[in-house]
């Protein structure tokens, strides 16, 4: 077995960190930790100014709302939680505007519901927002919109949510950020001999025992919910960390190899998603193009409404379609940008005539290469 050393920060272009509510809310004294946020904010700018990509999401909007409401300690009912947050979102929202903007840099909020990422055409539309976001190279701020989250219908967790997020934003890194520096092989708080394990080179089924329940009041997720999130990410193409949240300047501890434990990923990005749309989706319906644009897919460009020579299905915006060649034979398989009815209009047009025909400014692609596998075998 290869044994695979710890991966160098300098080496991702698109990292998500996530920032847990102990962290950044003081529960005994209501507030913000505002010094904290401005380190990490330092630290943000600096990834950002190395042309990364740079998301975050973030806890802290109930306990934000608790302390600045006085509630009192003790589980919440649903509709004080859903009020708490909308309290604390609005300020946490102000923060992460204000200590970005000290570095030039633009944050954008985007709360999402589960159906965000788990609906596929929901989660295109929360995923173009984020590709704009960082093409005007804005910092997306995104927490679970938990003012409408119910009981049944939430994340919960921000861990498995900033894992989702990840893998919807092609992410190659995401960082939790938490009150705890890794994952030991025992519980560090009772045995003093417990070790942290540096590198997990795949969840498997003692990573996953190791992972005991909460620690902290604050957060939600314990490191049970962090493996997930682990599971999540690496079968997606993501790697992740878990490091300390609880020092000044936690991202640069870590590239300058602080403590943390990696869960590295097998895969890479681009395979890991592009299987799941090989492997895991429906066709809905076919696209036929001209020798042109096989030719332009099979060099690794995005497919243009131009190259379109036939529309065939029901299927709308999102949907998994069959690409095939003008001799028929599948040449891949991809999310459609437009419905069936919009891709039989524009089929044939440039991308400027598309958009005008429909009157609206969608994509310029049909099937943007991210979203498209080439060479899947003939069905
Ligand atoms: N979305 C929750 C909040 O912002 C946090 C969930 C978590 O702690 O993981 O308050």
């Amino acid at each position: 077995m290869i044994v695979m050393s710890r991966p160098d920060l300098k080496n991702f272009r698109r990292i998500v960190v996530k920032v847990g509510s102990s962290l950044l809310i003081d529960a005994a004294a209501g507030v913000v930790k505002e010094t904290w946020l401005e380190a990490l904010a330092a630290d943000l700018a600096a990834l950002h100014a190395e042309g990364r990509d740079v998301l975050v999401v973030s806890s802290g909007s109930i306990a934000l709302g608790r302390s600045k409401l006085k509630l009192p300690r003790g589980p919440l009912k649903l509709e004080e939680s859903q009020g708490a947050a909308a309290v604390g979102q609005i300020a946490l929202a102000r923060l992460w505007s204000k200590v970005l903007a000290a570095h030039g840099i633009d944050a954008g909020q985007i709360l999402v519901t589960l159906q965000d990422t788990e609906e596929r055409r929901r989660y295109l539309n929360a995923r173009s927002t984020i590709a704009k976001l960082l093409e005007w190279r804005a910092i997306p701020v995104i927490n679970e919109n938990d003012t409408v989250a119910t009981t049944e219908i939430r994340y919960g967790d921000n861990d498995r949510l900033a894992a989702r997020v990840a893998t919807m934003a092609s992410a190659d890194l995401l960082i939790l950020l938490s009150d705890i520096d890794g994952l030991y092989d025992a519980p560090p708080g009772a045995n003093p001999n417990a070790r942290l394990i540096p590198v997990v080179e795949s969840v498997s089924a003692a990573i996953e025992a190791m992972a005991g329940a909460a620690e902290s009041e604050l957060s939600r997720g314990g490191m049970t919910t962090k493996i997930e999130a682990a599971k999540i990410a690496t079968t997606a193409g993501t790697h992740m960390l878990i490091a300390s949240g609880k020092i000044a300047h936690p991202l640069r501890a870590i590239a300058e190899g602080g403590r943390c434990t990696w869960f590295l990923t097998p895969a890479n990005p681009v395979t890991a998603r592009k299987r799941w749309i090989a492997g895991s989706l429906e066709p809905k319906g076919t696209l036929t193009i001209d020798a042109g644009a096989v030719a332009a897919l099979r060099g690794g460009a995005s497919l243009l409404p131009a190259g379109v020579v036939r529309v065939e299905g029901h299927f709308a915006r999102g949907d998994a379609v069959v690409v095939r060649g003008p001799d028929t034979h599948e040449i891949g398989r991809g999310l459609v940008a437009y419905d069936a009815e919009n891709a039989e209009r524009i089929k044939g047009h440039s991308s400027s005539e598309a958009a005008r025909i429909l009157g609206v400014h969608g994509r310029a692609e049909m099937i943007h290469r991210d979203d498209l596998v080439v060479g899947v075998a003939p069905a």
